[in-house]
This record gives C-alpha cells, structure tokens and sequence, in this order.
C-alpha cells in the first residue's frame, strides 16, 4: 500500500533527508516534538512491526544503526536520545511503513501516555 513515506522515498513529495542508503532513508519529522526529530525508515514497505519477519531482521538492525550513526553527526549521542517504534492504535501509529523515530536534543520525560 502506498503511504506517504513511500511517496518521499519515489521523491513525489518533498522531505528534508539527512541519511540515504539503498536499503534505509532518513528524514525530518514534519512536526517535531524535539530539537532532534528524525524518522529512520527502510525503503522496503514494511506496514507495521507486526507484519516484519526474521527474513527482516538485518534490515530492522540496519535501521536501529542508522539511527545511532545520525544521532551521533548530529551530536546528541552524548547526551542522549530516544528510538521509538509505534504499533498501530494503541501504540499511537499513524503512517503504516514501518518506521523508528530517533528524539533528542532536549531532556525527555519518560511517561508514555
Ligand atoms: P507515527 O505516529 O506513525 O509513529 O509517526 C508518523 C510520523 O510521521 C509523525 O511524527 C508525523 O509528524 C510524521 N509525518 C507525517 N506526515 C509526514 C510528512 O509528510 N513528512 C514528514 N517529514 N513527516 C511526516
């Protein structure tokens, strides 16, 4: 299924990217809740972490690494940062192509909810 950020990803819409590899892109979010908002996708459409499978599991590392390697050109990674990977409803998912989402640049609170 399309979703917007396959649209980004085939450059249909306009997103400000700061990590591309063959299999990952990463990009701004359109409506930061921190300094450092960042979604880490893999280009692979993936819906949600329910729909990946351990044929995915090098992609999802890739993800989880791409994150570490952005927050540190950004300079958070001393000072810390959040991944996040909401799931559906309850978990807050409103774009179904998988995605983590790198925070930072601020303290964070830690009170899901
Ligand atoms: P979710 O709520 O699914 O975990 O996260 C989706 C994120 O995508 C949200 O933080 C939202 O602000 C971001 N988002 C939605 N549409 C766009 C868009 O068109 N461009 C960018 N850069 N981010 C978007």
């Amino acid at each position: 299924m399309d979703t917007i950020f396959s649209k980004i990803i085939k450059r249909e819409i306009p997103a400000d990217i700061v990590y591309e590899t063959d299999e990952i892109l990463a990009f701004k979010d359109i409506d930061p809740k921190a300094p450092v908002h960042i979604l880490v996708i893999p280009k692979k459409p993936i819906p949600t972490i329910n729909d990946a499978t351990a044929e995915d599991a090098e992609l999802i590392g890739k993800v989880i690494l791409a994150a570490k390697d952005i927050a540190k050109s950004l300079g958070i990674a001393e000072s810390g940062y959040r991944l996040i990977m909401n799931c559906n409803k309850d978990g807050g998912q409103t774009v179904f192509h998988l995605h983590c989402h790198l925070v930072g640049g601020r303290q964070l609170a830690w009170t899901p909810g």
